[in-house]
Formats: C-alpha cells, structure tokens, sequence
C-alpha cells in the first residue's frame, strides 16, 4: 500500500483517526441521542440501499490509511445491529497500517459478539452505560433491558481479551447522583470509565447548558470520595483527560467537550453510514463520497477529494461555543447518524 505524505487541515491537524457509522438504526432511545418522541415508529431510517456496502467501507478505509489514518473506530447508531458486523471487522482488521481498530457499543448484544469480534481483529471496545441503576437506565433509553445485560457484555469482552472502557455521559437531574458510584465501581473492577459533559449533538436532544456538569464538578465528586492524580496526555489528540486513583493503576478519564474544548488538537474525520463525510461533530453538511465512488471515481480521485476537504477544514465548533456562548441556532447532524 501507498504511504503518502499525512496531510494537514488549515488549521495544521493531522488526519489521525476515522470514525465510521455503519448504521443509523438503534435497539435503545437514549433520550440524549434518539429520543423516542421523535424517533418512534414513524422514522425513517435509511434503506439498505443508500447504506455503504462492506466492500465500498473498506475500499475508502484503505485510501484514508493511506492518507495518514491510523486508527479507525466503529460506531452507529447501535454497531451490533448491523448485519455481518463481525465479517466487516475481519475485513477491516487486515488493512495492514492500521495500528488501532475500535467500536462503541451501547453493549446489550456484547455477550454474543464479544469473542467473534476480538477473534475477527477488533482490538478495543467502549462500552456507554450512564447507571448501574434499572430505573435510571430505562428512564434514559426507554427500553427493557437490564443494567445486567451490559455488564455481562462487559464481561465477556474482558474475558475475550479486548481492552474495554466505560463511557458515562452525565446530565443534571437525570444519573448526575451517580457519577461516584459508578466510578467506584468499576474502579473495584479496575476498568476506565470516561465521563462525558452532555453535549449540544444535533437539534433533536433537547440541550441546555443548564444540564451540563463540568469535567471540574465531576473530578471534584470524585476525588473528595477517591483521590485522584492527573496523567499526561498518551498522544496527540487524545479526547479525554486522564487521571488515576492515588495509589493504583486504574485510570479515570473525562472528556469536557463543553467546558474545555479540544478542537485544537481534533484529528477526526467521520463517515456516516450512507456514505458521507464529515469534518466535525457539529457539522451541518456532509461530502457524498457513496456516489462519487458508485458514479465510478477511481481511487486516485477519491483520494484527491478526500485531501482537498481535509486541506479546507477549519471546524472548530466546540471552541466558538465556548467562546461566544453560541451555537443553539446552527442544524447539526444527529449523532445517532453519524456515532459520537
Ligand atoms: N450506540 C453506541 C453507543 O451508545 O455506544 C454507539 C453510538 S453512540 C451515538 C456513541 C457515543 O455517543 C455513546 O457513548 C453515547 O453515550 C454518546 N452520546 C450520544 N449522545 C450524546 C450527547 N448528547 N452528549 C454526549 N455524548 C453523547
Ligand atoms: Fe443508541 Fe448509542 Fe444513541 Fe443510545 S447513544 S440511542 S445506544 S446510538
Ligand atoms: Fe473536532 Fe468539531 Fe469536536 Fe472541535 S467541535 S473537537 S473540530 S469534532
């Protein structure tokens, strides 16, 4: 394979890391991602058509290598509900340069995929659960599944061998109570658990700044039960801050997207399902590459398209945000469509 020269956008970021959707559908209605009100049983999610086949996401995962990306993590929507998944990562895992393949799952199906993904290549999973409580778990994903299910998820890719974190996302009023025990308790288990600020993602979710707690307010709870010392950065680019409990290995990460942008160092691309690309988060437009490649571009001219986007990009919306409190009027992708 090619290696060519890594790009930079104009802001200098590398391109790093992909992240591609490879579903817009979802066994859960976390009432921050997919609210049930307004995607009940009248939505309409994208017909198998429209979505990239396994050979169209591995060919564009092959030029994006190429182009510098060394780590690719898969996402949805649910993951786990797109149908071959585990032959997608087999796939995907044989791309020789790539140094690090992810997913992120909300983990209700993990105890049947766990082995088969690892054995297929995967090497890391993060797993979302914002409870270890029944109630606070339906109450945010209106459905009947049990916090157990995802434990035993948890387990079972921990007992495959993959590496596994825990996402929270914390929202005033709704499991905020909660941030201590959940740290404890996986600190017992001696797992990561990455607390995410609640985030204005799409216009669907209802966000307000008021639901917010900071990354300050969540180390704060925290440390005042177990002590915590901060950790440098593993690398360039890495979302979360971390930190470990006084006198252990086990790690604790926050990513405050709202209160301390990191868009600086933001080397993402994103690939929805359908086959578009994103430049940030926040987007309200995407680059239809699904009909440039079925409209019979060859890769040397996606891979043109793909460098001159990168070389244009100047997103930096969680930074403006911050700095003019604004952002509530602008049409964002949702994020159940393009996977966090
Ligand atoms: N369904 C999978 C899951 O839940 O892990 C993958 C897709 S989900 C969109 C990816 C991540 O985005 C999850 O960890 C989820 O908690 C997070 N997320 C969704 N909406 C969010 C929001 N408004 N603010 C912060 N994180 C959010
Ligand atoms: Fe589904 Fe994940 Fe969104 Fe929850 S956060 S609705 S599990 S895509
Ligand atoms: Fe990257 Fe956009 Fe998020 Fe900033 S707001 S960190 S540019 S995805």
């Amino acid at each position: 394979m090619k290696k060519l020269k890594p790009i930079v956008d104009s802001l200098g970021r590398p391109l790093r890391d992909l992240r591609i959707s490879v579903t817009d559908r979802c066994n859960f209605r976390c009432r921050y991602c997919m609210p049930e009100e307004l995607f009940g049983s009248g939505f309409s999610f994208l017909p198998k058509e429209k979505l990239l086949t396994f050979e169209e996401i591995v060919r564009l995962a092959h030029i994006f290598t190429e182009l510098g990306v060394s780590k690719i993590r898969i996402t949805g929507g649910e993951p786990l509900l797109r149908q071959g998944i585990v032959h997608l990562i087999e796939m995907l895992a044989d791309i020789k340069p790539l140094q690090d393949l992810a997913m992120t799952t909300n983990g209700v199906l993990l105890t049947k995929f766990a082995a088969p993904l690892k054995q297929a290549g995967l090497k890391r999973i993060n797993v979302s659960l914002d409870t270890l409580r029944d109630d606070t778990f339906h109450r945010l994903n209106s459905r009947n599944y049990s916090v157990r299910d995802v434990l035993q998820g948890i387990e079972a890719a921990q007992k495959a061998g993959l590496s596994v974190k825990v996402n929270m996302v914390v929202i005033k009023g709704v499991n905020d109570t909660e941030i201590v025990e959940v740290a404890r308790y996986f600190r017992e288990r001696e797992l990561v658990v990455r607390f995410i600020e609640f985030m204005d993602v799409g216009n669907s979710n209802g966000w307000n700044a008021d639901q917010v707690i900071s990354k300050q307010e969540i180390i704060s709870r925290i440390h005042a039960e177990m002590p915590l010392e901060a950790i440098n950065p593993a690398y360039f680019g890495e979302v979360a801050t971390r930190y470990r409990y006084q006198g252990t290995e086990t790690e604790v990460g926050m990513i405050p997207s709202i209160t301390q942008p990191f868009c600086s160092s933001c080397t993402r691309l994103r690939l929805s399902s359908d086959g578009f690309l994103y430049t940030c988060l926040f987007a309200t437009e995407g680059f239809n590459l699904r009909d440039f490649m079925r409209q019979g571009a060859d890769d040397e001219k996606l891979r043109r398209f793909i460098e001159k986007l990168w070389a244009k990009r100047a997103d930096r919306y969680s930074e403006e945000r911050f700095l003019t409190g604004d952002g509530k009027n602008r049409k964002k992708i949702e994020m159940s469509y393009i996977g966090g």
